[in-house]
């Protein structure tokens, strides 16, 4: 997705993928082949290119560290990706009032401490909800102690909605935010986001703002970052960090006058910041879920011709249940009207209705 802002901007994309199949592998030309774990394969890749960036948060941040003592630029930096790789990071980083009630845990001992029930959370590595596990007993919380060590431990929030605020911000420190997005999860894994989120007031949605653009200097980001929050009746909690440009801002292609691709380019090269204004009142995404059904371009016929205003993104990728395959995005003045057509959308495309 970042490949058509590159090109309005003509600035050359080169990419290493671990496999011709992956979704960027796909559109750039002449992708690399290699794996972004092996200092030397990077170190190679790096010698053509004036800056490095990523597109998940995977990236060993020992190897970053080697490179960046060798003079290559990468943004964001293993100081700030940190924050967004190690959830105990973040949580260290944060004033308590921002967390949700936390603790690292590594024996049955200081997970009874901590009491249940209780959200357990591997420190690394998760995401889409995998390495999230909620425990109703200390029990079940011991047992995910003994097979992964060490762990964060979180209080249960019982909050109300889950929003996202998509910050952007440059080398010289120049820092943009998107309107506050909410998103709607399911089994762990966002499928909806409706921006601006409709339940915030306005005095809460500028406290988000400002909190996501206090944590994007704090951590000295370049590039684009999802701040993901809970809200629970005026406090707002910080749930975790997305260092990159993030399913919760894809709304932005269609929905935004700078979109999140085109905007972590310019952060990335240290170039003023573009104009994060919605291009109407609401901007509503649907991911394409994959269910058993295969073809994706034959709904097309269907979709579009119901709705002419529904703009559809394909990822290329295999089709299997539960991947997120692609997304819809809608744009108008009516949110309810919005999600009822995104998620039909959305829904007629991955099969889950057939009508
Ligand atoms: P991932 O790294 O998989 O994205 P998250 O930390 O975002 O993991 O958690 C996934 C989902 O689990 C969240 O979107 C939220 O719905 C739920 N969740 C996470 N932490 C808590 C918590 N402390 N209390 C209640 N629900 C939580």
């Amino acid at each position: 997705m970042m490949v058509s802002p590159a090109i309005a901007l003509g600035v050359n994309l080169k990419v290493l993928a671990d496999s011709m199949d992956e979704s960027a592998a796909q559109v750039i030309p002449g992708a690399i082949l290699g794996d972004y774990r092996d200092l030397a394969t990077v170190r190679e890749f790096a010698k053509d290119c004036d800056v490095i960036t990523f597109d998940h948060e995977h990236v060993p941040t020992g190897l970053i560290r080697t490179l960046e003592a060798e003079g290559v630029r990468i943004q964001p930096s293993a100081d700030a990706l940190i924050h967004a790789q190690d959830k105990s990071y973040l949580r260290k980083a944060l004033e308590p009032s921002l967390s949700p009630r936390w603790a690292i845990a590594a024996s049955a001992e200081e997970v009874h401490d901590f009491g249940a029930p209780l959200i357990v959370k591997a420190i690394r590595g998760g995401y889409d909800g995998r390495g999230v596990w909620n425990c109703v007993t200390v029990e079940e919380a011991i047992e995910l102690v003994v097979q992964l060590g060490s762990v964060l431990l979180e209080e249960v929030v019982a909050f109300e909605c889950e929003v996202a605020v998509l910050v952007a911000r440059s080398q010289h420190g120049q820092a943009a935010v998107w309107a506050v997005t909410e998103t709607v999860q399911a089994d762990g894994m966002c499928n909806e986001t409706i921006t601006p989120a409709p339940n915030l007031t306005a005095e809460l949605c500028g406290r988000a703002q400002q909190i996501a653009l206090e944590i994007a200097g704090l951590v000295n980001l370049v590039g684009v970052m999802a701040v993901e929050m809970f809200v629970i009746g005026d406090r707002l909690l910080v749930n975790e960090l997305a260092m990159r440009p993030h399913n919760s801002g894809h709304w932005t292609i269609d929905g935004s006058i700078t979109s999140q691709f085109e905007q972590h380019l310019r952060a990335i090269l240290d170039l003023p910041l573009g104009a994060t204004d919605l291009l109407a009142p609401f901007a509503v995404m649907a991911n394409v879920v994959g269910t058993e059904k295969t073809n994706l371009y034959r709904p097309y016929l269907h979709v579009f011709a119901r709705d002419p205003g529904l703009k559809v993104h394909q990822y290329g990728k295999t089709v299997r249940p539960g991947r997120k395959l692609g997304h819809v995005t809608v744009i108008g003045s009516n949110a309810s009207d919005l999600r009822q057509r995104a998620a039909h959308a959305a829904d007629y495309i991955s099969g889950v209705i057939d009508e």
